[in-house]
């Protein structure tokens, strides 16, 4: 068996790993010229350190990332709504990471190097397409930047992980349609800020029809005044949008405005957001889930099979279960990687579908909605008239059934 895994992001290089761990031969092909930091925060969720400390990765990438103590809602007026503990400090057997995401590719893309040979990691090969014979895969590649054509690749099987612009999906969905925007824009930044709350909060604030924002620290001691680098995501139902890009840099005056009276006692916002180092812009889009990922000898992995709108904290992490997924089922039937990928397919692509519509409409977030509506979006003087702490925990807890982190079913399964 030898895996060809198009795409190095989180996706690709989790499944390199788990696969070299496995025992099957893979080599992992990425557009990219190198791989270099790019991105802002991104957050891990028990479900998915579990699987990479499986790996062997919880330890670089705690000393990396910060652990995550505790998620807080706040109304736009300052407002706490609810608290609850996160990761090891809710209970679970692994933690909450929140990490740039470029720290999260260094490190699976140098452990993937040190354990399976930095040969078997290609950068700056853009695929272009594929084809199938009866017993294998081939992979068409182009150089990066010259455009030039690079020699087909063969596979037993070739895995799609290249992300929200696919071309592995296109050209086994050539009649999707394009993305569908929410209604909702998003401006993401870093800023070097000293800690706030309890140093690792991650802090959901105000609603999407007047401005929401989600911050959280991705970096600690940063420096010698001991800051974070602290992520911040500013969204606001927009009826425009730009088409996505994951590097269009942001304007503050287009959303500023929006917070300009967030000066609470445990953060000032529009400071903070005004001393940011990058701002970047992205549409909040996703695509309807796709009935089918595998195709014979070929599948898709994370991003290229489900691309969500980024309210739940799980991007990053349905593509690692993905990759246990895809890892264990061609495992188990080593000698028909097709029905591994049906099987694989048959794991994943409901549960994924599930976790995409839940981001739509049932988020953690949904907290700070029912808050808005019921309180007409003004502050109010006692939380719990206005919705019961059991209310607020079923929202949260719900989510985590769908998106697979429910503690107790955590903990049962394997
Ligand atoms: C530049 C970038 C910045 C991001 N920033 C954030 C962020 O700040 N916060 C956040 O929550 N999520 C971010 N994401 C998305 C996040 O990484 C994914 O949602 C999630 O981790 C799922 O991982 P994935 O492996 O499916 O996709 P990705 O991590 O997006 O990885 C896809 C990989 O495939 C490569 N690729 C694309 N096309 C081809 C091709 N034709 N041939 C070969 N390789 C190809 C890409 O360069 C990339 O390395 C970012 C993604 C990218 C690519």
């Amino acid at each position: 068996m030898d895996v060809i895994i198009i795409g190095a992001g989180i996706g690709g290089l989790t499944l390199g790993l788990a696969l070299h761990r496995a025992g099957i031969a893979c080599r992992i092909y990425e557009a990219s010229p190198a791989i270099t930091p790019v991105g802002v925060g991104i957050n891990l969720l028990p479900h998915a350190t579990r699987e990479l400390a499986a790996l062997d990765l919880e330890a670089p990438l705690a000393r990396v990332g910060v652990t995550t103590a505790e998620a807080c809602f706040f109304n736009r007026f300052g407002q706490l709504i609810y608290r609850e503990a996160l990761g090891r400090a809710a209970g679970y057997a692994s933690p909450q990471f929140s990490i740039h995401r470029g720290d999260l590719q260094r490190v699976l893309a140098e452990a993937f190097a040190a354990r399976a040979g930095i040969d078997r990691l290609l950068t700056g090969w853009r695929c272009i397409g594929f084809s199938q014979e009866p017993d294998r895969a081939t992979v068409h590649f182009e150089h990066a930047k010259s455009g030039e054509p690079l020699p087909p690749q063969h596979g037993t099987v070739a895995i799609g992980c290249d992300g929200i612009h696919s071309v592995v999906r296109k050209q086994l969905h050539p009649h999707e349609g394009e993305p569908l925007y929410s209604g909702y824009n998003m401006w993401r930044g870093l800023t070097r800020w000293p800690p706030f709350l309890s140093g690792a909060s991650m802090v959901r604030a105000g609603w999407l029809a007047t401005g929401k924002m989600v911050i959280y620290p991705i970096r600690n001691d940063i420096d010698d005044e001991g800051r974070q680098l602290v992520n911040w995501v500013a969204e606001i139902e927009t009826p425009w949008h730009q088409a996505r890009n994951w590097n269009r840099p942001g304007r503050l005056g287009d959303f500023l405005g929006a917070f300009k009276d967030w000066r609470f006692d445990w953060l000032d916002v529009p400071a903070m957001i005004g001393a940011a180092e990058m701002i970047l812009e992205f549409p909040m889009v996703d695509q309807e889930p796709l009935p089918r990922w595998s195709f014979g000898r070929v599948t898709l992995l994370g991003d290229a099979a489900h691309p969500m709108v980024p309210r739940g904290s799980n991007g990053a992490g349905q593509a690692i279960l993905d990759a246990r997924a895809l890892t264990d089922c061609l495992s188990a039937v080593r000698d028909n990687p097709v029905a591994a990928l049906r099987a694989y397919q048959e794991r994943r692509l409901e549960a994924a579908a599930n976790v995409v519509r839940a981001n739509r409409t049932n988020p953690p977030d949904a907290i700070l909605r029912e808050v808005y509506l019921r309180s007409g979006d003004r502050p109010f003087d006692d939380i719990d008239q206005l919705i019961s702490r059991r209310e607020l925990a079923a929202i949260s807890d719900n989510y985590k059934r769908v998106a697979g982190y429910d503690r107790e079913a955590l903990a049962r399964s394997r």
